[in-house]
C-alpha cells in the first residue's frame, strides 16, 4: 500500500494523480489541497476519505467544513495548512502538484519530515535548486520528477549509475505557435494561446508552453534534478511530443523515453519507482504515427526561452524574478489586460529592473517574488 499526499489535488495533475488511485487501488490518500474549488475537494474528499483537507483562504475552509460536516476530516487554510497536510505523518509520499511559489516551504517542510516528494510544481527548483537539492540529499529524500520531460530523463539514466553523460537533450512541442513569425504571434489571443496541439494541462502551463517560457523553466529544473552544466542542456522541437526526452552518453549512445503524451504515466512511474505498473490508455503505434521530426527552437521568436536561458546563466534570485514576472503577466494575459507579446516584455523589464542577490535564502526568495509584483502593479 502507498501512502501519500496530495498539494494541488483540484488541478490538472491532482485530478490526474488521483485517477491512479482510483485505478490502481493500493494507495491511500491521507491530504487533499486545493486554492478555493471547493466544490471539486468536496467531491474529492467523499471518494477518497483522507483524514485533511486544506484551502488557502479561511472563509473557504469555513464552507468547506460544513459541506463536509458529516464526515471525519480535518479542514484546515493558508499556508500553515498547505504545510500540515504536507507533513502529515501517515504519507510517504508528497505530490507536490500546486502552481507557483507557493510550494516552496511546504516542499521544504516535507523533505525535512522524510517524505519522499513527486515533484510536479517546477517552480520549487526553478527558483530554489540551490536549496531544496542540497537539503534533500542532507534528508536523503528522493526527488521524483513528474514532469514528463523531467520523468524521461531520469528513466533515460537508469542502471546508468556511475557512466558519464555529455548532454540532456529536452524536447519540446513547439506548442501551439511553432513556426510562427514575431509579427503573428503579437495578434494571438487568449483563446488560440490555450489550445495546446499534445497535451491536456493547466491554463498557466498551456500559456507558458505558447511562449515557450515552460521550456525555459524546464532547463531550470533539469539543472537542478541532475545535476548537470546548463550549457549540457540541449533543447529540441520534437512536435508529435512522443520523444519525451533524451539523454546521450559519453560514448555517444543516446537513451530515450517515448510514448503517447499522457501525464499519468510520469505520475505513476513517480508513486511507484522504481517499479512499473500496468496503465490504461492509448499506445504508442509507430505506422499511425509516421515520423518522428525534429527542429532547431527559435530563439528570435520566442523570446522567452532566451530570457530563461539569460536568467538560468546568471542564477542567484534572477529565476525567481523571471519566474514571479511570468505568473503574474500570464495572469494579466489570461484575464484579457495584456497582449501576448507583453509577457516577454513585462519579464525583461523585470529582469532588468529588480534588486539581483546572488545566494538567496528561502525567505530571499519571497521576498523578491513579492518585490516583481510590486514592481509590476506599480508599472502595467
Ligand atoms: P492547475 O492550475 O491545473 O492546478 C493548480 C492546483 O493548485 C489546483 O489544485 C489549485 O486549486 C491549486 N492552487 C492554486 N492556487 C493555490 C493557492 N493559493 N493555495 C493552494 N492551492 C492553490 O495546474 P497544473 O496541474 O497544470 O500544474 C501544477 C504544477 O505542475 C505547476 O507547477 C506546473 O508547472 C506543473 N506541471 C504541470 C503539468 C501538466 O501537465 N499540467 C506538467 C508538468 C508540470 P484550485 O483548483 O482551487 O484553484
Amino acid at each position: 500500500m502507498k501512502n501519500i499526499a496530495i498539494l494541488g489535488s483540484t488541478g490538472s495533475i491532482g485530478t490526474q494523480t488521483l485517477d491512479i488511485v482510483r485505478e490502481r487501488g493500493d494507495i491511500r490518500v491521507w491530504a487533499l489541497t486545493a486554492g478555493k474549488n471547493v466544490d471539486l475537494l468536496e467531491k474529492q474528499i467523499r471518494e477518497f476519505h483522507p483524514k485533511l483537507a486544506a484551502v488557502w483562504q479561511e472563509k473557504e475552509a469555513q464552507k468547506l467544513r460544513l459541506m463536509v460536516r458529516d464526515l471525519d476530516v480535518k479542514v484546515v487554510s493558508g499556508m500553515e495548512g498547505l504545510i500540515e497536510a504536507a507533513v502529515i505523518p501517515e504519507s510517504d509520499i508528497l505530490v507536490t502538484a500546486v502552481v507557483g511559489m507557493i510550494g516552496l516551504r511546504p516542499t521544504v517542510a516535507a523533505i525535512r519530515a522524510k517524505k519522499s516528494i513527486a515533484l510536479a510544481n517546477k517552480e520549487t527548483l526553478v527558483t530554489a535548486g540551490h536549496i531544496i537539492m542540497p537539503l534533500a540529499e542532507e534528508f536523503r529524500v528522493q526527488i521524483l520528477p513528474v514532469d514528463s520531460e523531467h520523468s524521461a530523463i531520469f528513466q533515460s539514466l537508469n542502471g546508468e549509475a556511475g557512466n558519464k553523460i555529455s548532454k540532456i537533450l529536452l524536447t519540446a512541442s513547439g506548442g501551439p505557435f511553432r513556426g510562427r513569425t514575431k509579427e503573428q504571434l503579437a495578434g494571438m489571443k487568449v483563446e488560440d494561446a490555450l489550445k495546446h496541439p499534445n497535451w491536456s494541462m493547466g491554463r498557466k502551463i498551456t500559456i507558458d508552453s505558447a511562449t515557450m517560457i515552460n521550456k525555459g523553466l524546464e532547463v531550470m529544473e533539469a539543472r537542478w534534478l541532475f545535476g548537470t552544466d546548463l550549457n549540457q542542456i540541449q533543447v529540441v522541437i520534437q512536435p508529435q511530443s512522443v520523444i519525451h526526452s533524451m539523454v546521450e552518453y559519453e560514448d555517444g549512445s543516446i537513451i530515450a523515453q517515448l510514448g503517447t503524451p499522457d501525464m499519468r504515466l510520469p505520475i505513476q512511474y513517480a508513486l511507484y519507482y522504481p517499479q512499473r505498473r500496468p496503465l490504461s490508455g492509448r499506445r504508442l503505434d509507430f505506422f499511425s504515427l509516421g515520423s518522428i521530426t525534429f527542429e532547431k527552437p527559435d530563439l528570435e521568436t520566442f523570446e522567452g526561452l532566451k530570457l530563461a536561458y539569460e536568467a538560468a546563466s546568471r542564477g542567484g534570485n534572477m529565476p525567481a524574478i523571471l519566474n514571479a514576472a511570468n505568473e503574474r503577466a500570464v495572469a494579466k494575459f489570461l484575464d484579457y489586460k495584456i497582449n501576448f507579446m507583453e509577457i516577454t516584455q513585462i519579464i525583461n523589464d523585470c529582469m532588468l529592473h529588480c534588486a539581483y542577490k546572488e545566494q538567496p535564502d528561502l525567505d530571499e526568495i519571497l521576498e523578491t517574488e513579492q518585490a516583481v509584483y510590486e514592481w509590476i502593479e506599480s508599472r502595467w
